[in-house]
Order: structure tokens, then sequence, then C-alpha cells
């Protein structure tokens, strides 16, 4: 490893190259190469983020070597004490943070806090009435070849044709028509405040069950830049490694201890077996993180800087689905700007510029999945590095430059050097 990238590392990371490259020179390789990657380029996925080394080395410890089936004082395995003290302050950490009564941390990821959420609140078969994934929804909320979609009966809601919001009237008459068993809200590539009272009068009005699932937006909802689910969700699913900024995990909030007991069951053991502790000693580190007044800067700086970058890009000509953003995230419909470009041809050529985003569908995109009409960006990731609303307006200027290039060469080469200048001045937290 160079010795300007390994400066760029903590020094536990640097450490673990130290020892890799002796033990596993093939792994210590692409290791090195992804730091490298990592800190020389612009993370503008709407679901990544950076974590600080104590949450990403309290991940990779030896907590990692203990089954820890069950719960605190109730394990089926000896020597848990202290995995105890660990899943508690997870849990109480988590149930501060997002103000409710109950919180299981054992999920090994969003779409397993899913699977248990779905197993807690409905019998196989039941109607549950979500947003399709071509329109923002997640594939965990009932795309046919997953769980959701394979064993309930999933029914559609849409957004607004015209305005792409989501259009309450609509999701009402469709909750009435459908005597859903459960309501879903929250997306992946929705770029507006979502009304959890509204939901809940909709469900309320049905008989129905309310799930939020907050997985882009926890880091918001925790500091304070996003309205909170609680207490209008009846179950509430997240990922722990989005806006949230803790290790890759799922979460699962409620309020009601009927509906925790349910889940702590569905967790397990009905969909898993031994939590991952070391992941869960990391979540407990994360949700302190986050209860300091420091993440609610970086959560109100998160939505400052996705609403300057939403203005940039209008300015420069850029469609924006609904006309802008109240979160972390913008979805761009790049046909307005030129009708030739695709997601996946922005995606590759602002790669190669060091921009990493995702092409994504936007909502009725003629376009298929692979290919798409869009592109997702989110300032999670760059809000961590230090990036302000001035850089905004910089990587705006970026995007458009390398979209209209069309991938040229030199255009991409210029680019690049300077978003190199820009994350050297800006380092990942080390
Ligand atoms: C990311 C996401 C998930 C799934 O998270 P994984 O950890 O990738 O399983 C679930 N729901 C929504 C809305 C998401 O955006």
């Amino acid at each position: 490893m160079h010795t300007t990238q390994a400066d760029a590392l903590d020094a536990m990371s640097r450490d673990l190259l130290t020892l890799l490259e002796k033990q596993d020179p093939c792994v210590a390789a692409a290791m090195a190469l992804e730091a490298t990657r990592q800190t020389d380029t612009l993370e503008l996925i709407a679901s990544e983020n950076h974590v600080t080394p104590a949450v990403m080395h309290t991940m990779g410890s030896w907590l990692t070597n203990k089954y820890a089936e069950g719960y605190p004082s109730k394990r089926y395995y000896g020597g848990c004490e202290h995995h105890d003290v660990i899943e508690d302050l997870a849990r109480d950490r988590a149930k501060e943070l997002f103000g409710c009564r109950f919180a299981n941390v054992q999920p090994h990821s969003g779409a397993n806090a899913n699977v248990a959420a779905f197993m807690a609140m409905c019998k196989p078969g039941d109607r549950i009435l979500s947003l399709p994934i071509k329109s923002g929804g997640h594939l965990s909320h009932g795309l046919k070849p997953n769980f959701s979609g394979t064993f309930y009966e999933i029914h559609d809601y849409e957004l607004d044709p015209d305005s792409e919001l989501l259009d309450y009237e609509h999701i009402a008459q469709r909750a009435g028509e459908v005597k859903p068993h459960m309501i879903i809200c929250g997306y992946s590539a929705y770029p507006r405040a979502i009304d959890f009272e509204r939901f809940r009068a909709i469900a309320d009005d049905v008989g129905a069950v309310l799930m939020a699932d907050i997985a882009h937006i926890a880091g918001l909802v925790a500091g304070g830049a996003h309205a909170s689910p609680f207490p209008h969700a009846h179950i509430v699913t997240t990922t722990t490694h989005k806006t949230l900024r803790g290790p890759r995990g799922g979460l699962i909030l409620c309020d009601d201890p009927e509906i925790a007991k349910l889940v702590d069951r569905k967790v397990f053991p009905g969909s898993q077996g031994g939590p991952l502790m070391h992941v869960i000693a990391a979540k407990a580190v994360a949700f302190g993180e986050a209860l300091q007044d420091s993440f609610k800067n970086y959560a109100t700086q998160v939505v400052a800087n996705a609403s300057a970058l939403a203005e940039a890009l209008q300015a420069l000509g850029y469609r924006l689905c609904t006309g802008g953003t109240d979160n972390h995230l913008l979805l761009v419909d790049l046909q307005p700007r030129d009708a030739d470009l695709t997601g996946a041809d922005a995606e590759q050529w602002l790669e190669a510029a060091g921009i990493i985003t995702n092409k994504n569908g936007i909502p009725n995109d003629p376009r298929p999945p692979m290919v798409t009409s869009g592109l997702r960006l989110g300032t999670a990731a760059i809000t961590t590095r230090g990036l302000l609303e001035d850089d905004m307006r910089t990587i705006a200027s970026m995007l458009d430059r390398v979209m209209g290039a069309q991938g040229d060469a030199s255009t991409t080469e210029e680019v690049r050097q300077q978003v190199r200048e820009l994350c050297h001045a800006h380092p990942m937290p080390h």
C-alpha cells in the first residue's frame, strides 16, 4: 500500500493491513485497493455512509467468537454475561434515540428485520398494501421473488402520476378497496417527507397495522431532521448502516409490549439463529454516537446539502423527480437534459471520474431496471466527510461536466483530479 493512501486510514486499519499482508496477501491487496477507492472517491450512493473507526473496529473484534442465541439473561449458551451488557446497551440506546419502548437489535440486515416484522404482524397469505419497487419501494415490501411477494398477498399503491408525490387520498382509497391486514410506508428512492400521522389515520380507518420501514431516513429521524414514525406506526423497521451511520445491520422498534413479544420470537428463533454480537456491539457504539449533539448537526447538514445539490442541479437544467428533496436523497430524471442519456451510462461515466452513484428507475421509467432513465444521489457520506453547501455546487457542476462530455477521456481525467483534491481536503472519519 502506498504511504499516502495508508496515511488516510486510521491506525488500527493500518495494523490490520500489515497483519494481512503477511498472512493473506491476496485479501490484503483487494482490501487496500478498496480503502483507496473509498478515500479517493465521492460517495453519492444514498444508502451508504462512512462509519467511525470506533464503530468499524468494534465489528472487527473478539465478540465475533461467541454464540449468544436468545436474549439478555435468557441465553441458550453459557458465557454470555458480557454480551448481555452489550445487547442491553444497544437496546436501551436505540429506545432513547427513537423515543420508543422496545427495540430488537438482532436482525442481521434491513431485509431480515422485515422478515421478522412481517412474521410478527401477519399470517402467510394476508393482504399487504405497499409501494412497488419500481416507484421507490423496497424489494422486501412485496417483490414477487422476495419472501414478501412469495408468502403474502401484495397490493400496490402508487405515487401521483403528475407530482410523483405520495397521494394520501389515493392511498386511503386503495386501503378501502384492498382492506389490507398491513400497510407499509418508508422507501428506498423517495426524496420527500413521509406523513406518518396521515398513514396511521388511513390504517385505522380500515383496521390495518401500520409498518414504517425507515431504513433510509433513520439517521434523519434520530437527528431530528425528519418527523418520527412514533407514536404513529405500530412497528418500525430500519437498517443501521445508511443515514444512521452504524454497522451493516437491522433493527426493529415498537411501543406495544404484545407486539414486542411477537417480534422477539420472530427474530429468534423465528427467522435467525445466533445474533452477530460483534455487530450488535458496533450498533451500541453507533447509537451512542447518534445520541451526541453533533449528530443533530450532521443530520441537519445532510438535508441542507441535499437541498443545495438539488438547487444546483436544477439550475443546470436537470429535472428532479417530485421537483426537489426534503431528505438526504435526490432522484434525477436525466431525460429532459439529454433524451439519450441513460442511468447506466451516467453511473459508469461518473464512476470513471471518481463519483460513485447508482442508476435508478424514475416513476414510470420507460427503460428496464438495468438501464433506467434516472440517477439516485444522496448526501449522507459526503456530509460525514465534512462537505458543505458550496461543495454541493462544485459537485453539481462536476456531475454536469462528466455527463455532458459523455465519458470523454480528458474531461473525465480533469474531473477525476478535482475529485481527488476534494477528497484529500475532506478525509473519511479517522
Ligand atoms: C435498504 C433498505 C432495506 C434493506 O436493507 P438491507 O440491509 O440491504 O437488507 C429495507 N427497506 C428499505 C426501505 C431500504 O431502503
